[in-house]
C-alpha cells in the first residue's frame, strides 16, 4: 500500500515538473524577449542569471549576448551604465560599473 501510494507521488510529482518544462522553442523564445533592450534596462543580475542557467539547460549558446551583461556580477550594461569603455589590442575592455569587473572580449575582424 505504501509503496503504491509512494508511486502515485512519483508521477504526480513527475508530472508536475514536466508541465513546468519549457520547450526549447518557448526557451529560445524566452531568451529573445529578455535580450530585448527595453527588458535588459530593467533586469536585475538575478534574473540574468535564471536566463542563463534556462539558456544552458536547453544547450542554447547565449554568443553575443553574453557580451550585454558583466562576467562577474551578471549586471546588465543596459541597467548599469559601465564605467568605462575602451577598445586596445582589437580587444573591447568594459568596466563594469556595478562592481568594477573589467570585461573583456576579442574583436572579431571588420568589426
Ligand atoms: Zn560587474
Amino acid at each position: 500500500m505504501l509503496i503504491l501510494l509512494l508511486k502515485e507521488w512519483v508521477k504526480q510529482k513527475k508530472m508536475r515538473i514536466n508541465n513546468k518544462k519549457l520547450s526549447k522553442s518557448e526557451a529560445k523564445e524566452k531568451i529573445k524577449e529578455f535580450f530585448k533592450k527595453e527588458n535588459l534596462k530593467k533586469a536585475s543580475p538575478r534574473e540574468v542569471k535564471k536566463i542563463k542557467r534556462l539558456a544552458a539547460h536547453k544547450k542554447m549558446p547565449l554568443k553575443e549576448k553574453r557580451k550585454l551583461f558583466c562576467k562577474k556580477c551578471l549586471m546588465p550594461f543596459e541597467n548599469k551604465e559601465p564605467k568605462k569603455v575602451r577598445i586596445k589590442n582589437n580587444k573591447k575592455i568594459i568596466e563594469c560599473s556595478h562592481c568594477g569587473h573589467l570585461n573583456k572580449w576579442k574583436l572579431k575582424e571588420g568589426n
